[in-house]
């Protein structure tokens, strides 16, 4: 079977024309003769209307009805562009992610894919039919209606691609993965092809054209992926295994993250179980702490800084108000991250020296940094984002 399977994201599929548009690229592929599987977003921004009419009927809504809420704006896209094709007479069929066999486990509103049962798919495929599935949902092993969490179409059409054996073309509103977000610095250059590696840290640490699990399931399962515009016709980016062919840059791009949450906490006695206490309140509660870092112990009393996602803030402050009331606790939530990515950083020393440099040099204070293997991060103030973004770029050549 040789075939293709296509993504098409919100603003892809926003109105009826743009729905029409995306049925000829689909019509396109399919007349080179391959057996087409397409993927959909809900229309525009759907979702965000769904997520702000649930806020208007309850602060905190169920989970398992906000699945069944927020898995209706596929449901409608699906639909329409299935009638799109079929107008343009060819055979054509949508499915939900249940119809679909796609299986998912975890809890409400945050489930992961955890196999497909493709049969039905490739029937209709060996019917001649193109065969159109809702993105971001499936059916947990109660039956019960799933999503994957925000931007969990990509995952959706990755995850399929891995069972069919087929290439994944996701197709958005940009015309590939660039170095920075364009809408954030505009000269950011378009990237020919980047690792897996490199895609899945630059989009865990913010870069929100491709959802991370896309990218962990691309590379376990070895689907080539390919990222360009659902506008026009223009070269887009490879993601693919990192193949000592490709140019090593020390710094391939900077990703940035609006939604961070830093609390630093103060007069906490010094003794490692103070600390460890802190941490396993916030693990019970699932918060996602990420950068952390300790001042040291001074007069018997220490400080402790970390982040966390802005969506956690409720579970942090549940914990914050379990502690020790002498506890000193401080939250901010104007906060940007921006961290620095590359494979080259690996086997090149110097990249944190030359950061911290730039930034001195250009009065930018940060306030925490973290680094991984091939990445490093800083936490700035919000007001301070926009500048640095611009410095960073240009002083790294992005
Ligand atoms: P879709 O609805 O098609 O899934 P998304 O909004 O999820 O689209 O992702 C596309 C957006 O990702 C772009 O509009 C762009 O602003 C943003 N983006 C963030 N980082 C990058 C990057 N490094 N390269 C390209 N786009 C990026
Ligand atoms: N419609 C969902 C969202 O807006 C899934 C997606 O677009 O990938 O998050
Ligand atoms: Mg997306």
């Amino acid at each position: 079977m040789r075939g293709l399977v296509h993504k098409y994201g919100g603003t892809s599929v926003a109105t009826p024309e743009k729905i029409k548009n995306v049925a000829k690229r689909i019509i396109r592929e399919k007349e080179k003769g391959l057996d087409m599987v397409v993927v959909v977003s809900a229309m525009g921004k759907t979702t965000d209307h769904l997520v702000e009419l649930a806020g208007q009927i309850s602060q905190h809504p169920d989970e398992r009805e906000l699945d069944l809420l927020l898995s209706t704006g596929e449901q409608v896209s699906i639909a329409l562009l299935t009638m799109a094709l079929q107008e343009e007479g060819y055979e054509a069929i949508s499915l939900t992610g249940f119809q679909a066999g796609i299986k998912t486990v975890g809890p409400h509103t945050k489930n992961k894919i955890i196999d497909i049962d493709i049969d039905k798919v490739k029937d209709y495929l060996a019917e001649g039919k193109i065969v159109i599935v809702a993105g971001f949902q499936g059916m947990n092993e109660l039956g019960e209606i799933t999503t994957l969490g925000r931007g969990g179409s990509d995952t959706t059409a990755v995850a399929l691609a891995a069972k069919l054996s087929f290439p994944c073309h996701i197709y958005t509103d940009v015309e590939g993965i660039y170095s920075v977000d364009p809408r954030l610095y505009k000269p950011a250059k378009k990237l020919e092809v980047i690792s897996y590696e490199e895609m899945m840290e630059m989009a865990s640490l913010g870069a929100g054209v491709m959802e991370p699990r896309s990218i962990l399931i691309g590379q376990k399962y070895k689907v080539p992926i390919y990222v360009a515009s659902s506008m026009n016709q223009e070269k887009g980016t490879y993601i693919k295994e990192y193949d000592g062919t490709m140019e090593e840059k020390v710094v391939t791009g900077l990703s940035v993250c609006d939604d961070i949450l830093m609390v630093t906490i103060s007069q906490i006695p010094d003794a490692a179980e103070n600390m460890a206490l802190i941490f396993d309140k916030l693990a019970a509660r699932h918060v996602n702490v990420d950068m952390i870092s300790q001042a040291a112990s001074f007069e018997g009393l220490l400080s402790v800084s970390f982040t966390a996602k802005v969506e956690d803030r409720g579970a942090v402050q549940a914990v914050m108000d379990e502690l020790d009331p002498q506890y000193h606790v401080c939250m901010e939530s104007e906060i940007s991250k921006l961290s620095v990515v590359g494979m080259g950083m690996r086997n090149q020393s110097g990249v944190s020296g030359r950061l911290f440099r730039i930034l001195s040099d250009h009065k930018i204070p940060f306030r925490q940094v973290t680094t991984s293997e091939i990445s490093i991060s800083y936490a700035i103030d919000r007001l301070d984002k926009e500048r640095a973004v611009a410095i960073l770029s240009q002083e790294l050549n992005l």
